[in-house]
């Protein structure tokens, strides 16, 4: 279904603001609020859905407030009139803006409890931890990227997740559905036929998935029952929630954060995206399996050969060797490869491809 455009923007969606209109006669505004930033992703997709609540779905990065405002305006609303802010994840592009809304208009937050015991955590600093483990050059360092983090993370300490949601809360006409593997505290809301997907589903790109050694460093800030084994993160945890969003019925069309619109166009997608990008990963294992068949491989060159079409600077590289990790985990898990070596940083075939059952299977 393609959008009716209110108000224009660029290219990639800026600053633009779009109704959709479906056939049961459900309305749906999409707000396309710009990073802070210079970002080739484009705008966070913030929707607004109206009802007997007027609800935000997700509120853009910290600092953009004023592009959701001018946004909401064309909607007809003011950003005094949020009743609730509908949170997907806790990564700032989608969360930053919340402490603004909340403070203007007292709306009720809901996000997955988990959400509710980060605020106000450095989610990043502590996960460079594990990088370092496997890489000789220290921690990026970008002092305007890490003000913004530090900002995010005092505003946050300012709120209070006022409406906890778990997997299958149901709250008048939403579904929340728990789908962790992006980020461990990923929700999809299902309203109507409607799946509102945060970056769980993205369409052109493929949402980056979650380490599963960060379990080991935010365990214990997790919740009791979350505590006994990891199912919150890493590449596993992320095809699982793919699968299981993609059997959530017929005629779902899907309403990503990000990429809704893109180079001039729109970009419609239904649940079928979610097998795709659960067939790249497989792919992706297949490829890593086929660059170490014949002998072993150091993980950098790994990432160097996997991603060997793309020009790696140090932050692409960091972000395809964060990647990469996460295939290795899910290998490793499978029995198919070790990690062998005196600081265990070289890839060992163990001649099975267990994976290919795992991705196989319901
Ligand atoms: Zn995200």
């Amino acid at each position: 279904m393609v959008p009716e455009i209110i108000k224009s923007g660029d290219d990639a969606g800026n600053k633009m603001v779009v109704k959709y209109t479906y056939p049961d006669g459900v309305v749906i505004h999409g707000i396309g609020v710009p990073q802070a930033w210079d970002s080739p992703l484009g705008p966070t997709w913030c929707y607004v859905v109206e009802g007997e609540h007027l609800t935000l779905v997700d509120t853009g990065s910290n600092g953009t407030v004023q592009h959701l405002e001018e946004g909401l305006q064309y909607v007809g609303y003011p950003l005094s009139a949020v009743d609730r802010i509908v949170v997907t994840h806790g990564h700032l592009d989608h969360d930053g803006n919340c402490f603004d809304v909340v403070s203007r208009s007292g709306a009720e937050l809901w996000a997955h409890e988990i959400w509710g015991k980060f605020l106000g955590v450095g989610r990043r600093d502590e996960e460079n931890d594990w990088r370092q483990r496997y890489m000789d050059f220290p921690p990026s360092r970008d002092p305007e990227w890490e003000q913004r983090i530090q900002n995010h993370q005092e505003l946050s300490q300012k709120l209070t997740l006022t409406n906890p949601v778990t997997d299958g809360t149901v709250s008048e006409d939403f579904t929340f559905y728990y789908t962790p593997g992006h980020s461990p505290d990923e929700l999809c809301i299902l309203h109507e036929r409607l799946l509102f997907s945060g970056d769980h589903i993205l369409p052109l790109i493929t949402p980056h998935p979650s380490v599963s050694m960060s379990y080991q460093i935010f365990r214990s800030l997790m919740p009791e029952e979350y505590q006994n084994e990891n199912r919150y993160y890493g590449l596993k945890t992320f095809i699982t929630s793919l699968k299981r969003v993609a059997h959530l019925g017929e005629d779902i069309t899907v309403m990503p954060a990000h990429r809704a619109y893109f180079r001039g166009k729109f970009n419609p997608i239904g649940l079928d995206r979610a097998l795709v990008i659960a067939d790249h990963h497989r792919s992706r294992c297949h490829d890593l399996i086929g660059l170490v068949r014949k002998e072993t491989m150091d993980l950098s060159e790994v990432t160097r050969k996997l991603f060997s079409h793309l020009k790696l600077d140090d932050q692409l590289f960091r972000m395809a060797f964060t990647e990469v990790i996460s295939h290795v985990e899910l290998l490793e898990e499978m029995g198919d490869i070790t990690l062998v070596g005196d600081q265990a940083r070289t890839v060992q075939w163990s001649g099975t491809e267990n994976f290919a059952d795992f991705f196989e299977a319901d």
